[in-house]
């Protein structure tokens, strides 16, 4: 055993140090008696660098705890002291009382040695504010008007409901990121509807996702509000446009076959005009269809629909006259007919050409 510099009391030494002198040198830890966290009650949120929903308290307590320690040693906040833990170890009690949380910390900066334990306490007041989403949530605030309209007519109200949920979700999923992303006040007018929302930023995002949906264009405009009070700086007001394109009376065409296109919530419903079936493909899928360029929308106006007859049939093939033009014959194999019925010679019947392929057309309610 060697003697400590400092006390001359015979220990292990840590430099040069008894555990004693050592950890008054080293060790410092302080906290302030009482933390004061603003709070919202309306939203249920906190504010350190921002506001953030409380959601549990023993990871709210140790935040808070962590921003107001100051101390020259990594703390480790643990639920049960380890003798493996090299790092002073804090271990947290809690009592709630009311808005505030008494707070006792035990403390052991040797994980081998107990004798060395401390104790400090403090409180955790929640001081009430209401944060300034729920200030301009209830005063009514908006930053953007979210203009749905559509290409020609009004807005069936089928489709203004799936909007509205569309609308809805995307809300709540932006909101855990963007605060301001609350819808204030939604209009149902006769030309479209008018969403109120907090955050111009998420009523941008929305629109590029009912575009992305329904097919259609945006446009903004900006309207000047006034100067505010306290920078000078001009206030605008920005209205988001989206004009959806009437996707009924499109199409689509799809690994050779071509489909009505309707959408149905979050899907695609793709009518087969070949034989009515019905494929049904998550919007994000038929996105990405899009892009590659699998899925190709066709407007009705370019489809050209043409009178054709039977003219042979094998066990494997059937040879098709158009019946216009220069009344060229073609032979498609059975198995790319869709059709449920066979045909026979003489037949008269409808179809479109793509990619220089015929699809026979057997859905009467789309010629
Ligand atoms: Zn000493
Ligand atoms: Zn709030």
């Amino acid at each position: 055993m060697e003697r400590c510099f400092v006390c001359g009391k015979e220990d292990n030494l840590t430099e040069g140090r008894c555990k004693e002198c050592y950890l008054k040198e080293s060790f410092k830890f302080e906290i302030p008696a009482r933390i004061k966290v603003p709070y919202c009650k309306s939203c249920n949120s906190y504010y350190t660098n921002r506001w953030k929903p409380l959601l549990e308290k023993v990871s709210f307590i140790n935040e808070i705890l962590e921003n107001n320690i100051s101390s020259n040693r990594d703390l480790d906040f643990v639920s049960e002291f380890s003798k493996k833990n090299k790092k002073v170890q804090v271990k947290v009690d809690f009592a709630e009382e009311g808005n505030i949380s008494k707070i006792k910390l035990f403390i052991r900066p040797f994980q081998d040695d107990t004798s060395f334990d401390m104790e400090a306490s403090t409180e955790i007041l929640l001081s009430g504010e209401q944060c300034q989403r729920c200030s301009r949530f209830y005063g009514g605030y908006y930053e953007a008007i979210l203009q749905v309209r559509n290409d020609e007519k009004k807005i069936e109200t089928e489709r203004a409901n799936n909007i509205m949920e569309i609308i809805d979700e995307l809300s709540d999923r932006y909101i855990s990121k963007d605060r301001m992303a609350f819808i204030a006040r939604v209009e149902e007018l006769k030309e479209g509807i008018d969403i109120y929302m907090g955050s111009l930023s998420a009523a941008r995002k929305m629109a590029n996702e009912l575009v992305k949906r329904f097919s259609g264009s945006l446009g903004e405009s900006h309207k000047l509000m006034g100067l505010d009070r306290d920078s000078g700086k001009k206030i605008y007001r920005t209205t988001v446009t989206v004009r959806l394109k009437n996707m009924e009376q499109r199409y689509a065409y799809y690994r050779n076959h071509l489909y009505l296109i309707d959408i149905a919530g979050d899907n695609f419903k793709l009518t087969s005009v070949e034989d009515g079936s019905i494929l049904s493909i998550k919007s994000k899928e038929f996105e990405k269809e899009l892009k590659k360029e699998s899925i190709r929308i066709i407007d009705k106006d370019l489809l050209e629909i043409i009178d054709l007859s039977v003219t042979e049939v094998t066990p494997e093939r059937y040879q098709i006259m158009r019946l216009s033009g220069d009344y060229e014959t073609f032979y498609i194999p059975k198995n790319e007919i869709r059709s449920k019925r066979e045909f026979k010679i003489g037949d008269s019947i409808k179809g479109v050409i793509i990619d220089n392929r015929i699809i026979i057309i057997e859905q009467k309610s789309i010629i």
